[in-house]
């Protein structure tokens, strides 16, 4: 729009267009910035490239026109080489801020969402579930024991089990349950528009699948069991940090009975 604009106006004055061909230029050279691929390119740079050839024709003597053409083909050249300078350090700018994001929302061991985006997802799903009037369960686990792993086995070995253990909850799961690893050896699970018995059955389901779950080393089996506390949702909890800390409560009772079991808040 720019480059016809300056091209018409140009062409209006006697010899416009050849002293004008230095704004001509300058006006293709903004469009690296808007064009996104050789094709758009070529679409942006046509009907210009057009319309000064038609207004060079009928007021410009040959050489006039020869080198009026020379100086808009190579500026033509440099603005598409600027284009993919321009592109290339948009889609670097874009990797580097989609890295950032998934490091500040991602645990780096296992792969699995952090407890800061748990955080963030827990106090999003109980506004809805308080608004909505939907139900809601959280769900805190932690591995049995885990130390012994650890100091048995060596600290690789266990970071072994917890990737595993991420996979094993996470197969569990439904599309649209949020799940994470709250703190070393702990996970948390949301699970939204769900009873507390079917998110007891889930727990169980969890329970199994991690205590069926075995981690080859390199001179054993490794097995590992996990306890499981559940909250659901009640008119008590005044934010979602009160039924964090039951789920916590819940957790803590599993423990107490002897690990390897699930437990709901009452
Ligand atoms: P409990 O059944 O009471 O939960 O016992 P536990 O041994 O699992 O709990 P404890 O809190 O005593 O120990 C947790 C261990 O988890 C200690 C710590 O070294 C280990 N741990 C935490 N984060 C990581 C990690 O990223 N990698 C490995 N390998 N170990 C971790
Ligand atoms: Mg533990
Ligand atoms: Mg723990």
């Amino acid at each position: 729009m720019l480059s016809s604009g300056v091209i018409l106006a140009t062409a209006q004055l006697d010899g416009g267009l050849v002293e004008g061909v230095g704004g001509i230029v300058l006006g293709l050279f903004l469009v690296p910035f808007i064009a996104n691929g050789a094709s758009h390119f070529a679409i942006t740079v046509t009907p210009p490239a057009l319309l000064f050839i038609l207004c060079s024709v009928a007021q410009c003597t040959l050489p006039e026109l020869a080198r009026g053409l020379l100086l808009y083909g190579s500026a033509v050249v440099v603005a598409f080489m600027q284009m993919r300078i321009a592109i290339a350090i948009r889609f670097h700018a874009l990797t580097i801020e989609r890295k950032l994001i998934r490091d500040a929302t991602h645990d780096t061991l296992t792969g699995i969402h952090n407890r800061g985006w748990l955080a963030q997802q827990a106090a999003l799903a109980f506004s809805a579930a308080r608004r909505y009037r939907t139900e809601l369960v959280f769900v805190m686990l932690d591995i049995d024991f885990f130390k012994r792993v650890n100091d048995t086995h060596g600290h690789q070995v266990g970071d072994e089990v917890l990737k595993a253990v991420a996979r094993t909850i996470q197969g569990t799961l439904r599309e649209s349950d949020h799940f994470g690893r709250f703190g070393g050896e702990e996970f948390f699970c949301i699970l939204p528009h769900t009873s507390k018995e079917t998110a007891m059955q889930c727990a169980e389901r969890i329970r199994q699948a991690v205590a069926a779950l075995e981690v080859q080393s390199a001179d054993a089996v490794v097995t590992v069991t996990i306890s499981i506390g559940l909250a659901a949702m009640m008119d008590a909890d005044g934010s979602w940090e009160d039924q964090l800390k039951r789920s916590d409560e819940a957790l803590y009772l599993a423990k107490q009975s002897g690990r390897n079991c699930v437990r709901l808040s009452d």
